[in-house]
């Protein structure tokens, strides 16, 4: 009886503090299905860009500068301020964009990002268009459900990787050595559509600490749809290198480049053994036809479930 009673207060007294409750925190939201098609919209414009301005979209070229302008609009329109960030390599002046959402643990930043620039022989549609298409809606759509993280959001579109990791390599160089400290994590998002697609994710106990938990929380959301991935070690081939020499904990999916699909993988991913991963790498039919949108389309959720899932939650050096 007096237990009973006692559970009826505390049930009466529950309730009570449910309604009164405010709605939950938008950090905790759900992650977004980040519509393909919109990420597709922003392909087109940079194929676009490419077909007006010599077939590429590479460092020196007008075609770069171009992709640059198309970011920072959209993400201006957005109510972001982008700073546009001038390097000089090989005579000619790149670009870096970045853009902060305001709010969030300033001590804690999760930067997401990847290349903007493609190579002087292709116009770079998976690469990489495909990242850069996918963290600028990833971005947009932060900024659509006005989100309030726990830890402070950073977006980056790198100029110049394709001659060796220029661009993002300025940006950590340059940064103060207590600015770089503040970046407890890096996502690099190149090469995502590739048109006989894999489904990597960097391998995080090949990188500093933390980086294992990126992994993991990319997984998450293959492991949600129902699709096996494979780690991989990039080594050094990638933005996330500018970022892993500083000791920040690092990840990414991607589809892959040169290598060739093996029979094992073709059975659990389909498409085509023995064949490249992307037979347009670096070539003029690196194009939007040469997109896999249905690889597109899940590792741009994965990466929104990653941003969404780790900008809610404190820091913990989890690896
Ligand atoms: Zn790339």
């Amino acid at each position: 009886m007096r237990t009973s009673t006692a559970l009826t207060v505390l049930t009466a007294l529950c309730t009570a503090i449910l309604l009164a409750s405010p709605a939950p925190a938008v950090a905790a939201a759900e992650p977004p299905d980040i519509p393909v098609a919109a990420v597709q919209a922003h392909l087109a414009q940079f194929q676009r860009i490419a077909d007006t301005n010599g077939g590429n979209r590479a460092h020196g070229r007008p075609g770069y500068r171009a992709s640059v302008d198309y970011v920072k609009s959209r993400l201006e329109a957005a109510g972001y301020r982008p700073v546009v960030q001038p390097f000089t390599y090989n005579g000619a002046t790149g670009w870096n964009v970045i853009a902060d959402w305001p709010g969030g643990d300033a001590d804690n930043v999760l930067l997401v990002g990847g290349h903007l620039d493609s190579v002087t022989t292709a116009p770079g549609a998976n690469d990489n268009g495909s990242g850069s298409a996918a963290v600028l809606e990833i971005a947009l759509t932060v900024a659509k459900q006005n989100l309030t993280p726990r830890r402070h959001l950073r977006f980056a579109w790198w100029g110049a990787e394709e001659l060796w990791l220029i661009g993002s390599d300025y940006y950590t160089r340059n940064l103060p050595s207590a600015e770089r400290a503040k970046i407890k994590s890096y996502l690099n998002v190149d090469m995502i559509g590739s048109p006989n697609p894999a489904y990597f994710v960097l391998d995080g106990a090949r990188y500093p600490a933390g980086s294992v938990a990126l992994q993991r929380v990319l997984q998450e959301h293959f492991a949600k749809i129902g699709v096996p991935t494979e780690n991989i070690d990039m080594g050094g081939r990638g933005d996330h290198a500018s970022f892993t020499r500083y000791g920040i904990a690092v990840g990414g999916p991607f589809t892959g480049a040169e290598g060739r699909k093996t029979a094992a993988q073709a059975r659990k991913w389909g498409g085509t053994a023995g064949e490249a991963f992307d037979r347009c790498y670096h070539r003029a039919c690196d194009t939007t036809q040469n997109i896999h949108v249905t690889a597109l389309d899940r590792n741009a959720d994965a990466v929104a479930h990653a941003v969404w899932t780790l900008a809610g939650q404190a820091f913990a050096l989890a690896s």
